[in-house]
């Protein structure tokens, strides 16, 4: 169990600074309707009800915000017997969720300190959580949040927000700073080292001081967190819409090589196919394209599983075989920190095992190909692999073409015919 949080903030500090809707411009009709309707009848019904986390962080940025959560006194029972569309979740920390339609309000009960936040710590049932008297004030639950940015308050009613920890003047800086004593947060949950790559990198902040500076010495620290927890946070910074730059962050400060420590030969020096992923992966979100993780997987791990092939190749297994064992082999080495959800390894193993398909281009088989489940993932892994590999260039442009042709078109290609189109064209990546 990690050491309480109780000394790492200044928890005797319940002032706080009000900042009017002049100087934070942010508008109540900014904030989703059906959040507005949870804060409206929580206070109506004599509660405390603040928007809180990462929406008055991001209405401060001009940037949209994905969710928005409401941080309020009333306990989860209190919540649910005001909304008929409230659900309780949770175990060790019971939420309400009140749906409407798609969406979906988080209405969570002020945290004191000493709750892990992400409910890795474990705790027995609901009645020995309540002993350790996780529901705090609303001054706690303010400062038991990671960064100043992140512990704002916006209340709805008098369109004011509550900052506890400084962190309006630090959005308007574009300052990334921990809550307390750097050290000891850092070392209270260091996936907070992974949140501050992800926040630097996708609304550009700086991290100021020690926020930063403990990183690369705090990294290892990481070896302590749960594997699928590391995955989670990966995720989130993956899918980001920066993908790119956020690898690079965590290479920079040395947290990446404590995920995969000895997955790629030079992290600092990325091969052009996994910078090419991150890349694309970036450029579908920012077109609100759906993304998925496998697919970067099977780019990270590629580099590994075609050397390994190779080798057992070279020992004598057919090469078939050999893929299949070393995508196999990929996953399972002890040294990852990560644990890839399978079904994410899976599509990376049934991308990798596409490849070699493309290389029989006659008959019916070929043609069959086009119409797979996997074929358009297999196919722009295979662009990605001939930017390395100029040999597969003539390969991957003639799967380009195929696809762009007719029925009739297509038949007279896996018979070997002559090609119908010139200049090729090949599609955007
Ligand atoms: P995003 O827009 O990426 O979701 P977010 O700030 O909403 O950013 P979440 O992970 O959704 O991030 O967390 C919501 C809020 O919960 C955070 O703003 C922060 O106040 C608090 N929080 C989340 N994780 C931690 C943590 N590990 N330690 C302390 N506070 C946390
Ligand atoms: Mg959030």
């Amino acid at each position: 169990m990690r050491p309480a949080a109780i000394n790492t903030v200044d928890f005797l500090n319940t002032s706080f600074r009000e900042i009017r809707r002049a100087e934070h411009g942010i508008a109540r009709d900014q904030i989703s309707r059906n959040a507005l309707k949870v804060t409206d009848r929580l206070q109506q019904a004599g509660h405390l009800a603040y928007i809180v986390g990462g929406a008055p962080r991001d209405l401060l940025l001009g940037v949209v915000p994905k969710d928005f959560d409401i941080g309020t006194d009333a306990s989860p029972e209190q919540v649910r017997a005001l909304f008929r569309n409230a659900r309780l979740i949770g175990r060790r920390f019971r939420l309400a969720h009140v749906r409407f339609g798609r969406e979906i309000i988080e209405v969570a009960t002020f945290r004191g300190f000493g709750d892990g936040d992400d409910g890795d710590r474990d705790v027995g049932d609901s009645g020995r959580v309540l002993r350790d008297n996780v529901f705090g004030s609303e001054a706690e639950d303010a400062l038991r949040r990671d960064f100043t940015v992140n512990a704002l308050m916006y209340d709805p009613a008098t369109e004011t927000l509550r900052d506890y920890a400084g962190g309006f003047d630090d959005v308007a800086a574009r300052r990334l700073r921990l809550i307390g004593d750097a050290q000891a947060r850092y070392r209270e949950d260091p996936v907070r080292m992974l949140r501050a790559v992800r926040f630097q990198t996708k609304l550009d902040l700086t991290a100021e001081g020690e926020t930063g500076a403990l990183i690369p010495e705090m990294a290892s620290l990481l070896a302590d967190i749960p594997p699928a927890r590391l995955l989670d946070e990966l995720l989130k910074l993956l899918l980001s819409g920066h993908a790119a730059t956020g690898f690079a962050g965590l290479v920079a400060t040395g947290l990446w090589q404590q995920l995969f420590p000895g997955l790629l030969a030079d992290p600092h020096d990325p091969p052009l196919l996994l910078k090419r992923a991150l890349a694309n992966t970036d450029q579908r979100v920012a077109e609100d394209k759906p993304v998925t993780p496998g697919f970067l997987f099977a780019a990270l791990f590629w580099p590994r599983v075609s050397a390994r092939s190779r080798a057992l190749v070279d020992a004598g297994q057919p090469p078939i075989d050999a893929l299949a064992q070393a995508g196999e082999e990929a996953f399972s080495d002890p040294a990852w920190r990560v644990a890839v959800h399978r079904r994410f390894s899976t599509m990376a193993k049934e991308i990798w095992m596409f490849q070699p398909r493309f290389e029989r281009r006659r008959g019916k088989r070929a043609l069959k190909l086009l119409g797979e489940r996997r074929f358009r993932a297999a196919y722009d892994f295979l662009l990605l692999r001939a930017l390395e590999d100029p040999s597969l260039t003539e390969l991957a442009e003639w799967w380009t073409e195929i696809q762009q042709l007719d029925a009739q078109g297509r038949e007279q290609m896996v018979a070997g015919g002559a090609r119908h189109r010139s200049p090729r064209t090949r599609p955007a990546p």
